[in-house]
């Protein structure tokens, strides 16, 4: 990003901008390089005035939600990060009928408050993403799933907005979902910023909802290294086997490359023990995929999104 778009980005009138803004303070890894303008957008306007700018500026950009499935290279994303904050975190029952109700979740709302909401209101069917640190926006387009269940299941619609700034809300058919991703029925999502989930969802006493969200937390406990740096899964399971199995038989568990380390707790678990750099964590990746591969001729691919910008080099 040269002087003359970032005077633009000042002048733009935007809530909150920061400019080479560390990326390790905006991913679960915490680690990465920075990003050359940090944007927190707090509504759908802002957020379509801020890509006309960016469209007219041929600046290049990427939404995130919490980081959690997230790591950007060491050398730095030269684009502009947008997050979706503000009137893009609402929460609103759209429709109720006497066993069933839509609800609308903003794209930047963080799961944490959309189950714990739903349990409120007596809605039932989200409480499996309990315990996962993203956000709605992030949930939906990693089709993200715990214990068997995936979120693109609950899905009823979603709404979007292209670089250009339309807004267009889609509906579940013409959507499609597969392990951990999501895409469109006439191809993938590219750079459309999704701003809405509507979920079909369930009856049922906010009681049952919640001792069903406190099992599923607890389950999680012990299976995974608590409160450690990681982005959950760092893999994805191959097709009828699971990577932390498959990492764990090879011997890696414990296994670190600078302070990047397989957690003893989960072998699909890499976690940053300290300052561990992007490099260190994607070295430690690459010896974990040779070595699985080498061991059971399986190439593991990771679930993290990695971000390489090729002008940063
Ligand atoms: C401790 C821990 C446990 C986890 N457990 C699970 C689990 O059980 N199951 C599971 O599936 N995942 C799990 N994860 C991974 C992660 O939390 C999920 O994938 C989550 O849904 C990612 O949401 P996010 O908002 O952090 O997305 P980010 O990491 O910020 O982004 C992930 C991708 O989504 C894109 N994206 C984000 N928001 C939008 C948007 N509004 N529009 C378009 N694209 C967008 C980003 O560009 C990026 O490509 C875990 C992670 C951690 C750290």
């Amino acid at each position: 990003m040269n002087e003359h778009q970032r005077r633009l980005l000042t002048a733009a009138g935007l809530t909150e901008l920061r400019f080479d803004a560390p990326m390790s303070e905006c991913c679960t890894l915490r680690a990465g390089g920075t990003a050359a303008a940090l944007i927190d957008v707090q509504s759908i306007e802002e957020l379509r005035r801020l890509l006309a700018l960016l469209t007219d500026e041929e600046i290049k950009f990427l939404v995130i939600g919490r980081g959690s499935n997230l790591l950007v290279t060491d050398s730095g994303y030269s684009g502009a990060i947008i997050r979706l904050k503000g009137e893009c975190n609402a929460l609103a029952v759209q429709e109720r009928g006497p066993d069933f109700a839509l609800v609308k979740a903003g794209a930047g709302c963080a799961l944490g408050k959309l189950v714990s909401w739903c349990g409120g209101q007596g809605l039932a069917g989200l409480e499996f993403l309990a315990g996962i640190p993203g956000s709605v926006g992030g949930a939906v387009r990693m089709n993200a799933g715990a214990w068997g269940q995936e979120t693109g299941a609950l899905l009823f619609a979603i709404e979007l907005v292209d670089k250009d700034g339309r807004i267009r809300q889609i509906s579940v058919d013409a959507l499609r979902l597969s392990y951990r991703n999501l895409a469109l029925a006439d191809g993938e999502l590219g750079s459309s910023i999704l701003t809405a989930a509507w979920f079909r969802l369930t009856a049922d006493e906010p009681e049952q909802i919640r001792s069903r969200c406190a099992a599923y937390l607890e389950r999680r406990k012990g299976k995974q290294p608590a409160g450690a740096a990681s982005a959950g899964s760092f893999f994805k399971n191959p097709p009828g086997d699971f990577a932390g199995r498959l990492i764990e038989a090879a011997g890696l568990k414990g296994a670190s490359c600078g302070a990047a380390m397989i957690s003893p707790v989960h072998g699909n678990f890499l976690v940053n023990t300290g300052d561990a750099t992007a490099a260190d964590i994607l070295a430690l990746a690459e010896q974990v995929q040779a070595e699985v591969f080498a061991r059971f001729g399986i190439r593991l691919e990771p679930e993290v999104k990695i971000i390489r910008d090729e002008s940063c080099q």
